[in-house]
């Protein structure tokens, strides 16, 4: 059977880039993608509630069975997100985790994620060195820092220049225009001494690289016909495709990567999705991109006389310090110097704005180390979202939702959780998935540390909306549950040491040379900024490195 030079595992933010970047340079690439194929054309961007038999929202009986996701009637794509009866996971008694927002398609997640898109700081990459907890990264940000222009260059992120050391600036196209409440909300920020920013995000203002600009429509959750936000299908799959390098495998669950007699990677045991038959496919070099966990999974469920606790796990770490961020705080109000204002076409635009982290960039705070930023979110938006948060019936009432609607303001905190080595999956030899593959167990535990942080950050959100002059329409002062946010991090965590970590700075493996992880599982601490801008920045720099060492037969 033919042994291609490198196999890539998953084709969501990570595995696209390792796809593009790896074909782009002449190497034969095997693309492994448990999913369906889906086009660009198949999306339903622009279709209306009223198009669907149950308005969008799906059956009660599918949202029971398969979850409110899975059950969306502008995504009927098998995948686009997964069904919970094909995908049960496990957590430990008193340890929930919302393992939420899962995909199985091609394109992975990068077909309906947020886009908010932001570098890592400098401080961010030695948090241990400032603080004393976890463990500073094993590369720097002036190394990590070209990479992050070749991403920006190629996905096209807008944004304005701010000059922070929070969120270092990039190679920006040109930003959206603020909206009526950001102007607002900038004043109040200031009078806070805070500097308030468009959030910067993978959405085209201009056409870029063939794709067109953004046309507000406000859809992207269903995906973008037209390929204005990056998507892996809008960009790094087709542009894999165009090399003739590139040979694309869909509906191939990946059941674990298998190794020859000196333990070294030599191709992975697949089940096909549709008939469930069990493959197998081989190359010289695997590279593991099917999201932190599933990754990790995959290597879990890889044992063998060489890898006895899983692949490339001597270390012991394999799984553990899991962190997903966490929202402390939300308040939703009303801006009453906007009430009864025109009601704009406020879709689509960037999705609002961002109060980059402020605490710990100099004095300590007393109660809690790393930090959190403020997400900024209003506007007119197609549907009323406030509706469900005043009262009242008939006519008063839709008038009283109409006056509001360009007035509404949702603020929350987006916070740094701390990795601990408590927090972590195993596998569940009990629950199979759809495919007969044992599935995760995960053991997820919260610090005082975001516990403290919830705290100044709920009290930091109030004086901002009264600085605003904001009604409060509602207000929660608790933090998300784990695994809400979907920015799973940690479990193949990298580092120079190969008996406290998985994989070494180029997100290769310790114990297996020809193994490479790219996924958001190397995260050696979690910071605050969205991760996937960092995951494809790391995915995109481990591939130059595999070139490299491929080319000098380094890796065999
Ligand atoms: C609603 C939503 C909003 C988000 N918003 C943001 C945001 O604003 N900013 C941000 O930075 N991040 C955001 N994220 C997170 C972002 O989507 C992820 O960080 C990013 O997609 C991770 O890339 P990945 O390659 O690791 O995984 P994915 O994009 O999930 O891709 C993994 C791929 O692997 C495949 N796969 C899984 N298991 C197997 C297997 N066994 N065999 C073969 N293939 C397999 C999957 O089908 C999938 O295609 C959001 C996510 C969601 C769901
Ligand atoms: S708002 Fe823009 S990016 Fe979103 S789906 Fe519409 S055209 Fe695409």
């Amino acid at each position: 059977m033919k042994s291609h030079d490198v196999m890539v595992i998953g084709s969501g933010a990570s595995g696209g880039i390792a796809a593009k970047v790896l074909t782009e340079q002449g190497l034969e690439v095997l693309l492994l993608e448990a999913g369906p194929s889906i086009s660009g054309s198949d999306f339903l961007t622009h279709h209306m509630p009223y198009n669907f038999p149950f308005r969008g929202v799906g059956s009660p009986s599918v949202i029971r069975k398969e979850g409110w996701l899975a059950a969306r009637e502008q995504t009927p794509f098998d995948g686009y997100y997964t069904k919970s009866s094909q995908h049960p996971y496990s957590t430990a008694a008193g340890k929930p985790y919302k393992w939420t927002g899962r995909s199985r398609i091609l394109g992975g997640r990068t077909l309906h994620w947020g886009r908010q898109s932001f570098r890592l700081a400098d401080f961010d990459f030695k948090g241990a060195s400032i603080d004393g907890y976890g463990v500073d990264w094993p590369l720097t940000y002036a190394e990590l820092s070209p990479y992050y222009d070749k991403v920006e260059d190629y996905v096209g992120i807008q944004g304005f220049k701010e000059g922070l050391p929070q969120i270092p600036d990039g190679r920006f196209l040109p930003p959206f225009a603020y909206n009526c409440f950001e102007h607002v909300m900038r004043k109040a920020a200031r009078k806070k001494g805070w500097r308030m920013t468009a959030l910067r995000t993978a959405q085209l203002s201009r056409p870029h690289r063939g794709r067109p600009a953004c046309h507000y429509c406000g859809s992207c959750s269903s995906g973008c016909a037209v390929g204005a936000f990056f998507s892996s299908v809008a960009a790094t799959i087709p542009d894999a495709a165009a090399t003739g390098k590139l040979t694309l495998q869909t509906d191939a669950v990946v059941r674990e990567v298998l190794v020859d007699q000196e333990g070294r990677a030599k191709g992975v045991a697949y089940v096909d999705r549709n008939s469930k038959e069990e493959r197998e496919a081989f190359a010289k070099v695997v590279v593991i991109a099917a999201g932190t966990l599933e990754s990790t999974r995959i290597m879990l469920n890889s044992v063998s006389r060489n890898h006895p606790n899983g692949l490339a796990n001597s270390s012991g770490v394999l799984g553990h310090y899991l962190t997903d961020h966490f929202t402390a705080g939300q308040l939703t109000g009303v801006l009453p110097e906007l009430v009864d204002s025109e009601i704009l076409n406020d879709d689509g635009k960037s999705n609002g704005s961002y109060i980059p982290r402020f605490r710990n960039l100099g004095q300590r705070h007393p109660k809690f180390i790393r930090g959190y930023a403020i997400m900024v979110k209003g506007g007119s938006s197609i549907f009323p979202g406030h509706a469900n948060l005043i009262d009242g019936f008939g006519t008063n009432y839709k008038r009283q939702i109409k006056k509001l609607h360009p007035a509404i303001v949702r603020v929350y905190a987006r916070g740094e959780p701390l990795q601990t080595f408590d927090s972590f999956v195993e596998i569940d030899k009990k629950v199979v998935d759809a495919w007969g593959i044992p599935t995760l167990r995960i053991h997820y535990q919260r610090t005082d540390n975001d516990r403290d942080m919830l705290q100044d950050s709920f009290q930091q959100l109030m004086e901002l909306m009264h600085t605003a002059k904001a009604e409060i329409l509602s207000a929660d002062e608790s933090l998300s549950s784990p695994g809400e946010i979907i920015h799973e991090m940690g479990t193949t965590r990298m580092g120079n040491d190969p008996k406290q970590s998985v994989l070494n700075k180029y997100n290769q493996a310790h114990d297996v040379k020809n193994l490479f992880v790219v996924d958001g599982g190397s995260w050696p601490s979690s910071t605050c900024q969205n991760p996937t801008e960092t995951i494809m920045a790391l995915a995109w720099r481990a591939s130059d490195y595999l070139i490299q060492q491929f080319r000098r037969d380094e890796l065999l």
